[in-house]
């Protein structure tokens, strides 16, 4: 028997907006107090009238455009309707038949997953539920979401945090969202079945399910593969799951590691979609199309492709791409330089000293006090110092500021290169190993132990290549 999952992704994205999606109200509800963001539109009163937010719906094109989707010329909104208490109006204005974009894709590790679109719609209000209670925030009712579905092109839970990483780091490179699982700004609705072939060359699927309330991406990755497993186990236990069409949907339980039924799923039959008709269909213009996909920045894959022309390993040119501020320090640093080189000198500090620094404080890379000219200094120096050295001088140059090539006079740390003052160090250290000596000569492999002798002689002063010559020179 061999079985093959299918996995697709359902992404919502919260946009950050300065206002929601049909009112004026503010569109931050994080830590505020509940029901202070809130207006007869977000609160569904009746009468009151939806306008659309020209920001929200530019920023779900220029999103789609980021993700190789087409645009809609002529899109349009509509009502999906269903009862719940944290929907105050009793629909959800979405967009089902034309969405703003269409057809994107997303390259994880050569493996192509198809985007079937990313359109716009909006945020409902938020349940809170105390003892025996529940209550009612109506703060986020209205906030501006992206909705961005994959087409089922995953093959696992490993690929699928691919997708949610890539996904994540587009949506923070052009801005328009936190993307952030665990605070709610990015929520992800795995879709699961497995396609399994029979020894006898039979094909079945295992009837789809589509996951809720998972709000981690180590609770994707978990869900997924307990319901990959769960899917094989009921196929093989009762068989019941041959070429089965029923969709199921299933609630994630992050503490007891499982899914459960919550309801057989409804179809878009069921939500009794209508265009919505307090909103006038919306077009877009190509020139306007042209006018956002012009404020696109560049994209992780073509800042990874450029480093990789100035020669930078794939390794630091996809840790440097994947955070935007420490592209951007990288970049600060390079000064427009060309020189490969360089470019692997200011890279290794960042990914290296720099990095490691930040993570031990955990806290994050500030532009401001990456110093070009002191990049340049260490560099041009890098010959007459240790590897300890450069990373101690690009530390003192990133938390204060100091001047590296003072420091480093000041503090002893240029390496003696003189043939002449290394000589003299030389001579005293075989005078006083004459047994180490003896060693060298049966085995010139052990010179380690001199050349470390006349380290510790020149107090670490000595460059130790340098050093291992004129050693070499005088025992022979
Ligand atoms: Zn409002």
């Amino acid at each position: 028997m061999k079985t093959t999952p299918i996995i697709g992704l359902e992404v919502h994205v919260e946009l950050k907006t300065k206002s929601k999606m049909f009112c004026g109200c503010s569109a931050d509800h994080f830590h505020v107090e509940a029901n202070t963001h809130t207006c007869p539109v977000c609160l569904g009163l009746p009468g009151a009238l939806p306008i659309p937010n020209k920001t929200a719906c530019e920023w779900c094109i220029k999103l789609g455009l980021a993700l190789g989707c087409s645009v809609n010329e002529e899109s349009f909104f509509e009502r999906k309707n269903y009862f719940y208490p944290d929907l105050a109006k009793g629909y959800q204005i979405t967009q089902l038949q034309k969405p703003f974009t269409i057809n994107g894709k997303i390259n994880i590790d050569g493996h192509i997953i198809r985007i079937n679109r990313a359109h716009m719609e909006e945020d409902t209000g938020k349940s809170v539920h105390i003892e025996a209670s529940t209550l009612l925030d109506f703060n986020r009712s209205g906030v501006p979401l992206v909705e961005i579905v994959s087409e089922p092109d995953l093959i696992s839970a490993e690929e699928a945090k691919k997708y949610l990483n890539k996904l994540q780091q587009i949506i923070r490179y052009i801005g328009v969202s936190d993307a952030d699982i665990e605070k709610g700004s990015m929520r992800c609705e795995p879709t699961v079945n497995v396609k399994i072939e029979t020894d006898s060359g039979e094909v079945v699927y295992t009837p789809l399910a589509e996951i809720k309330n998972v709000a981690s991406l180590t609770g994707v990755m978990n869900a997924i593969n307990f319901e990959i497993k769960r899917q094989i186990d009921a196929y093989q236990s009762d068989g019941i799951a041959k070429n089965s069409t029923n969709k199921t949907t299933r609630g994630w339980d992050a503490d007891k590691n499982l899914t459960f039924l919550q309801r057989e799923k409804e179809g878009s039959a069921d939500y009794r979609y209508f265009p919505e008709p307090d909103i006038p269909p919306i077009s877009f213009t190509k020139e306007q199309i042209a006018a956002i996909r012009a404020t696109l920045p560049e994209l992780p894959e073509e800042k990874i492709k450029r480093y990789q022309a100035l020669k930078l390993s794939d390794y630091d040119a996809t840790l440097l791409a994947d955070d935007l501020v420490f592209s951007t320090a990288f970049e600060k640093a390079l000064d427009s330089s060309t020189d490969p080189d360089f470019a692997k000198f200011i890279a290794n500090l960042l990914n290296g000293a720099i990095r490691t620094a930040l993570n031990e404080t955990q806290s994050k890379i500030d532009i401001n006090k990456i110093i070009p000219a002191h990049f340049k200094d260490i560099y041009s120096k890098k010959s007459e110092l240790s590897s300890t050295a450069i990373k101690q001088l690009i530390l003192e140059s990133y938390n204060s500021g100091t001047d590296p090539l003072i420091f480093a006079k000041e503090n002893s740390l240029f390496q003696v290169s003189d043939t002449d003052a290394l000589e003299i160090f030389a001579k005293e250290v075989i005078a006083a190993n004459p047994k180490a000596v003896e060693g060298y000569h049966k085995n010139p492999a052990s010179i380690g132990f001199l050349i470390g002798q006349l380290m510790k002689v020149s107090k670490g002063s000595a460059n130790p290549q340098v050093a291992k010559t004129i050693l070499e020179k005088i025992l022979n």
